[in-house]
C-alpha cells in the first residue's frame, strides 16, 4: 500500500546523511568529551563542530551561546525555569501565550505552584498574540516573556520581532520556543534580540532526544541539571556525542537547503489546500493565510470528528494528526483552536497536514483522491450533517 507521511510537525524521518555522520560515534569514536586523551579530544572536536553548525543555523554570535539539551522539551524547561529562578530577585511575573506547546505551558504552570504569577495572553482568530495586551500586562514584576516563534498545530508565525523589541525596551528576558520555526523559515538570533531560543533536532530530520537552547551572552539563567562542568557549566551530564553530531549535520543541511525547501513545501501545501477546498464543501482554514509555516496546513471539516478522519486516512496509508502529538488520543479539544475562538463543533473535525522534504505532488494527489470519499462517507453517517439546515 502507498504510504504518505504528513505528520512532520510531530517528527521527521532522519536523513541518511545525518545517520552516516552519527554512526562512528556509536562505534570506534567512543571517547568521553571531557577526557584529555585522544579518544576524548576526538569527541570534543565533534561536539565543537556541531555547536558551530547549530550556531550558524540560529545566527548566533558565538558557539558559546549554544547549549545542548535532551530535546525541545528540556530546552523549554531550562529556559523558563532557569530564567525564572535566576531573575527571582527582580520579580516573579511571567508572560506567555495561551497557544504554547505543553513544554512551555506546563513549565509555567509548575512555576505558578512555586509562587510565580503567569499571564496567558489571548490570541486572535488566526492564533496571533495581542501586542497591546502584552504591553498592558507588563508590570515592574515582569521578568520573563516566553512566546513561541511558530505554532506546531496551526503553523501561525507570531510577531516575535515586535515582542522582542517590547521586552528589550523594558529590560525583560525574552524566550521563544522556535522548535517549529528553525530550519523552516529564516531566523537569526543576533538580529532578533531574543535572550533564549529553543530548538530540537528531530523536527529538522535529525535524531530524537537531542536539542539545544540558545542563550545570549550575558543572559541570566540558573542551571537546572547539576553535576559536572559540562556545557560551560550550564547543563551537567556526559554529552550525547552521536546525538549532538546528528543535530549538527541536520542543522548544516537545513541551513543550506532552507530557501529551496521552503518554496517547495509551500507550493505543495497550497496545492493540497486548493485541491481540498475545490473538492470538499464546508472546510475552514485554521491559522493565518500567509503568516504561517510553509509546511503546515490545519483544516476543519465541519460536522465531523477528527479522530475518525485520522483513522480512515491511516487505513489508506496516510499519516496525519488532529493537532499536536501530545494531545492526540485524548478527547479534549485542542487548546490552540479553542484559544483561537473556534466553535467547539468545528475544532472537533480539524486535521493537521504537516509536510516534509520527502513529500511529492503525487503524495498530494493521492490524498486528494482518498480524502473526499472519506469525508463524504463520514458526513453521510453524521447526525450533525443531517441536521445542518
Ligand atoms: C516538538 C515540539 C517541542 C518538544 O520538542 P521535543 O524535542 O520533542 O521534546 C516543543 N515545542 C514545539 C513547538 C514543538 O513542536
Amino acid at each position: 500500500m502507498k504510504q504518505v507521511y504528513l505528520d512532520n510537525n510531530a517528527t521527521t524521518r532522519m536523513r541518511e546523511e545525518v545517520l552516516d555522520a552519527m554512526l562512528p560515534f556509536y562505534g570506534q569514536t567512543y571517547g568521553n568529551a571531557s577526557s584529555v586523551h585522544g579518544f576524548g579530544r576526538a569527541a570534543r572536536k565533534a561536539i565543537d563542530d556541531a555547536r558551530q553548525k547549530a550556531a550558524d543555523l540560529l545566527g548566533a554570535a558565538s558557539i558559546e551561546e549554544i547549549i545542548f539539551t535532551s530535546g525541545g522539551t528540556e530546552a523549554d524547561n531550562f529556559a523558563i525555569k532557569g530564567a525564572a529562578r535566576a531573575l527571582k530577585p527582580k520579580g516573579s511575573h511571567i508572560i506567555t501565550s495561551s497557544v504554547e506547546h505543553h513544554a512551555v505551558l506546563n513549565s509555567c504552570k509548575f512555576l505558578e505552584k512555586e509562587g510565580y504569577k503567569v499571564t496567558y495572553l489571548k490570541v486572535d482568530r488566526y492564533g496571533i498574540v495581542d501586542l497591546d495586551e502584552l504591553k498592558e500586562s507588563i508590570t515592574d514584576q515582569t521578568i520573563l516573556v516566553t512566546i513561541m516563534y511558530a505554532n506546531n498545530e496551526v503553523g501561525t508565525i507570531e510577531p516575535v520581532e515586535e515582542i522582542a523589541k517590547i521586552a528589550k525596551a523594558k529590560g525583560i528576558c525574552f524566550h521563544t520556543d522556535a522548535v517549529q520555526a528553525v530550519g523552516k523559515i529564516p531566523l537569526e538570533t543576533k538580529s532578533l534580540n531574543c535572550d533564549l531560543l529553543s530548538m530540537s533536532a528531530h523536527k529538522i530530520y535529525g535524531p530524537k532526544g537531542i536539542g539545544a537552547l540558545y542563550i545570549r551572552k550575558g543572559a541570566k539563567i540558573t542551571p537546572q541539571m547539576h553535576g559536572g562542568h559540562h556545557e560551560m557549566g550550564k547543563r551537567a551530564g556526559t554529552e550525547n556525542v552521536a546525538g549532538i553530531v546528528g543535530l549538527g549535520k541536520a542543522a548544516e543541511l537545513a541551513k543550506k537547503e532552507l530557501n529551496e525547501e521552503k518554496r517547495k513545501l509551500s507550493d505543495l501545501r497550497d496545492y493540497l489546500y486548493k485541491g481540498i477546498t475545490s473538492r470538499i464543501e464546508s472546510v475552514r482554514l485554521n491559522g493565518h493565510p500567509d503568516k504561517t509555516l510553509p509546511n503546515t496546513l490545519n483544516v476543519g471539516f465541519k460536522y465531523l470528528e477528527g479522530e475518525s478522519i485520522v483513522l480512515n486516512l491511516d487505513m489508506e496509508g496516510i499519516a496525519v494528526s488532529t493537532g499536536s502529538a501530545c494531545t492526540s488520543g485524548s478527547l479534549e479539544p485542542s487548546h490552540v483552536l479553542t484559544a483561537m475562538g473556534i466553535d467547539p463543533a468545528e475544532t472537533q473535525g480539524s486535521i493537521r497536514f504537516s509536510l516534509g522534504r520527502d513529500n511529492t505532488k503525487e503524495d498530494m494527489d493521492y490524498v486528494l483522491d482518498v480524502l473526499p470519499p472519506i469525508i463524504k462517507r463520514l458526513r453521510d453517517m453524521s447526525p450533525l450533517y443531517d441536521n445542518r439546515k
